[in-house]
């Protein structure tokens, strides 16, 4: 991704990368958005913390940004894409992630789950790493589990802005994943 050191976690795979995510930014009474069906994590990350799980059904197998976006209260913490979506396979397009964060308020944050990206042929798969860089709120989670077949070693990763990274460190606790 040709960033930073300091924009970058690794910690024992995705999965705890998520739940990490949860413990740094979940506080009780807030409100978490996703799709639904999804992968688990964000369910159990967000409810360990006391948080409410907002979930939005998919349309025609895929994440529906729109119907996602108007579900934004001023409670609503974190947004969880799955991109591609585990367990349909679906994208969302990189226009359609565009439109949908000019829509995101300043106190949120959107996370994108791309443990599949490297699977994905579209040429408009988003380049979420392009909005990391600008210093959006955004953070992109993958993993060695999948494309390298390594899920036994546990090893997943977070890349974004510094400002979110700084945060999401301090919640880490000093055994996981030797780096
Ligand atoms: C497999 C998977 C994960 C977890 O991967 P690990 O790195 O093995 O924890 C996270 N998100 C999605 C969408 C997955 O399919």
């Amino acid at each position: 991704f040709q960033v930073n050191e300091e924009m970058v976690l690794v910690s024992n795979g995705a999965d705890h990368v998520l739940n990490l995510i949860g413990q740094a930014f979940i506080n009780e009474g807030d409100e978490v958005i996703t799709g639904e069906p999804t992968f688990v994590t964000y369910e159990t990350a967000t409810r360990i913390m006391g948080g409410s799980i907002i979930k939005v059904p998919l349309n025609n197998f895929k994440f529906d940004l729109t119907a996602i976006a108007k579900k934004i209260s001023d409670k609503t913490k974190l947004i969880f894409i799955c991109n591609p979506n585990n367990p349909t396979g679906t994208i969302v397009t990189d226009v359609q992630v565009n439109n949908f964060l000019e829509k995101v308020p300043d106190n949120c944050v959107v996370v994108f789950d791309e443990a599949y990206a490297e699977y994905v042929q579209e040429k408009n798969y988003p380049q979420t790493i392009k909005y990391i860089r600008e210093g959006k709120n955004v953070i992109l989670v993958r993993t060695f589990s999948k494309i390298y077949g390594l899920a036994g070693l546990r090893v997943g990763y977070a890349v974004g802005p510094k400002h979110l990274m700084d945060i999401l460190r301090k919640v880490v606790e000093p055994f996981s994943t030797n780096k």
